[in-house]
């Protein structure tokens, strides 16, 4: 971490944590003996400038403070952090908790043990908001490479290709401009439009990788001696270059969480709309179906077949096509329902119903007119083919034996039948195929006649 730390020791972002965290988050706290090897070489990269043991301790107050946040996200119930809420409980337990008591103590260090100039204080508050930063830039970025052990396609994504290409031109047109034009203040503020246009575009996984190579860079540039933020002393400058880090990592984090969250709003919105679309437009078919049928017998009832008799009657006298009405009508019905009782009488009428259903083609339609009363609706049917029609389902009917509470019952139907003319409408058709049943049950019952 050496090109992120200056000269006298401080470092503006320590990222050693946050790899530390990320293994513990992502192995549940399983092989936490491998945080032996980083401590070893914590020391080992501690030695040039600090002596072994204060190395020791410091990597110590380092693992403390990663066990003490581990340990607050484990009572918070935070693994991830794809969501605002897991996110600011991470703000929370990391940078703001963990790598307070980290500053704290590591600062005994640095100024009793190791004798800096500086007072504890400053330095306690220059460790906390580099430890601070480290775990906030590089968490959320770890989290989202590695993931049940293996390497997730969260950052590696073809559509992320653009932005990746534009954020290194980003990066690489500020560190030029800087580079040739030294004198000129070129705050890093100009990124974070940028950053924030990406974080609102590309997700969570981008993110995080443009918030930990912007806060590389300017790390790198700080404790490079280049003055960011105006001519400032480095340890000012080191500070205002933790603070932008850290506005602008929980920006575009925080951005790209929310667009995430919002977009999954959106989908499941959109999900309970579609889903209660469908269930309405099936009541509706449902409703539809109900009013058009007549629950007895399940043939349709005198509305529907208004409606579908006049579509019929409107094309054949448009086409001049013959059209025949039937009109039955179950003949003596009142003695069934006498004799037998109201529910036989019921029983009886659903059994000429299906009669009808399963002796009429498809392109004809019967419907139950009135209590006792049918009527069938042939399209293309002349005199004979009526006829001929009328007198099949007269025998149909009177060949049936209904059985019903223990009676059988025979029935007849008297059927008059009228022939589609010139100027007709649904109206004159029935009536007159009214008047020939009335003229079928004058001449006896059981019998067809034409209007
Ligand atoms: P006709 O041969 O002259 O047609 O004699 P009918 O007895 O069949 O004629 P009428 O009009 O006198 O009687 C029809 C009976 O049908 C009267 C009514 O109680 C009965 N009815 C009407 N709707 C229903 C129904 O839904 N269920 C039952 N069981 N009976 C019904
Ligand atoms: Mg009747
Ligand atoms: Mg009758």
């Amino acid at each position: 971490m050496a090109f992120t730390t200056s000269p006298d020791g401080v470092a503006v972002i320590w990222l050693p944590n946050a790899f530390l965290l990320v293994a513990l988050l992502l192995n549940r706290g399983r092989h936490a003996w491998m945080l032996l090897l980083t401590v070893f070489a914590e020391v080992a990269a501690d030695i040039p400038v600090f002596r072994w043991y204060e190395a020791a301790i410091i990597s110590g107050v380092n693992i403390t403070e990663v066990f003490i946040t581990y340990g607050l996200l484990r009572c918070l119930g935070v693994l991830r952090l794809e969501r605002l809420e897991s996110q600011v409980r991470f703000l929370v337990a990391g940078p703001l908790i963990g790598a307070f008591i980290g500053g704290l103590l590591g600062a005994v260090v640095i100024k009793y043990f190791h004798g800096a100039e500086e007072s504890y204080l400053s330095i306690a508050r220059v460790w906390w908001f580099g430890d601070a930063l480290g775990l906030l830039v590089t968490t959320p970025l770890l989290l989202s490479i590695f993931h049940h052990g293996k390497v997730r396609s969260l950052v590696v994504r073809r559509d992320y290709l653009a932005g990746y290409l534009a954020l290194i031109a980003v990066l690489a047109i500020y560190v030029s401009l800087i580079v040739i034009y030294k004198d000129v203040l070129l705050t890093p503020a100009i990124l974070l439009p940028p950053m924030l246009y990406a974080a609102h575009r590309l997700k969570l996984g981008f993110a995080t990788v443009s918030v930990a190579l912007t806060s590389l860079t300017l790390a790198i540039l700080v404790t490079a001696g280049v003055p960011l933020f105006g001519d400032a002393r480095l340890i000012v400058g080191i500070l205002h270059a933790q603070e932008f880090i850290f506005i602008m990592s929980i920006m575009s984090l925080g951005f790209a969480v929310l667009m995430a969250e919002i977009e999954q709003h959106k989908y499941q919105l959109e999900q309970r709309v579609a889903d209660r679309t469908r269930e309405l437009a099936q009541l509706n078919q449902q409703l539809t179906l109900m009013a058009q049928t007549d629950a007895l017998t399940g043939l349709l009832n005198r509305r529907a077949i208004f409606e579908l008799a006049t579509q019929d009657v409107d094309r054949c006298l448009r086409y001049g096509r013959p059209l025949a009405i039937l009109m039955l009508d179950v003949d003596m019905f009142k003695l069934v329902n006498d004799q037998y009782g109201h529910q036989v009488g019921d029983v009886v009428l659903a059994r000429v119903g299906r009669v009808l259903q399963e002796s009429l083609r498809t392109s004809d339609k019967s419907a139950r007119y009135g209590g006792e009363e049918f009527i069938v609706v042939a399209p293309e049917a002349n005199e004979a083919t009526a006829s001929e029609l009328a007198e099949r389902l007269r025998e149909i009917v009177a060949g049936q034996t209904i059985q019903a509470e223990g009676y059988e019952i025979k029935i007849t139907v008297s059927i008059g039948f009228s022939l589609l003319r010139q100027g007709d409408d649904f109206a004159q058709l029935t009536k007159r195929a009214d008047e020939a049943l009335y003229l079928a049950k004058r001449y006896g019952r059981n019998r067809v006649e034409k209007a």
